[in-house]
């Protein structure tokens, strides 16, 4: 009995058979430019509660909340944040390859077709 790679006889060339999907691509999420977020991160300072535009770098070193900032001696704890919808905080999103490519043939067919329109084609 000869083997055809593990998949079912004939259905290898099959192109909606997983097989032959593209891998989806991650690429960063557009909607928080990749940081996992939905907002600007941005500190308090412990006793006034006052808030303050940080980086993110800088909020990943900041302590996490109020009582670990007082332990630590420190006058800032990063605020909590809400994650980013779209990509659920990971920073990426997966989008299918063939996405990717069809809206740029689409976009440079619609121009096309507006000036085709708009000129008359001669
Ligand atoms: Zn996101």
């Amino acid at each position: 009995m000869s083997s055809c790679g593990g998949y079912p006889l004939g259905a290898e060339h099959d192109p909606r058979a997983p097989w032959n999907q593209p891998d989806p691509v991650e690429v960063e999420c557009p909607d928080c430019a990749g940081t996992g977020y939905a907002e600007e991160p941005f500190a308090v300072e412990v006793g006034t509660g006052r808030e303050t535009p940080v980086t993110h770098i800088a909020w990943m070193c900041l302590p996490a909340s109020e009582a670990e900032a007082l332990a630590r001696g420190q006058r800032w704890f990063r605020a909590s944040r809400e994650e980013c919808d779209t990509c659920g905080g990971s920073g990426r999103v997966e989008v299918d390859p063939r996405d990717i490519e069809d809206d740029g043939f689409d976009e440079l067919a619609a121009e096309e077709k507006y000036y085709e329109r708009k000129y008359g084609g001669n």
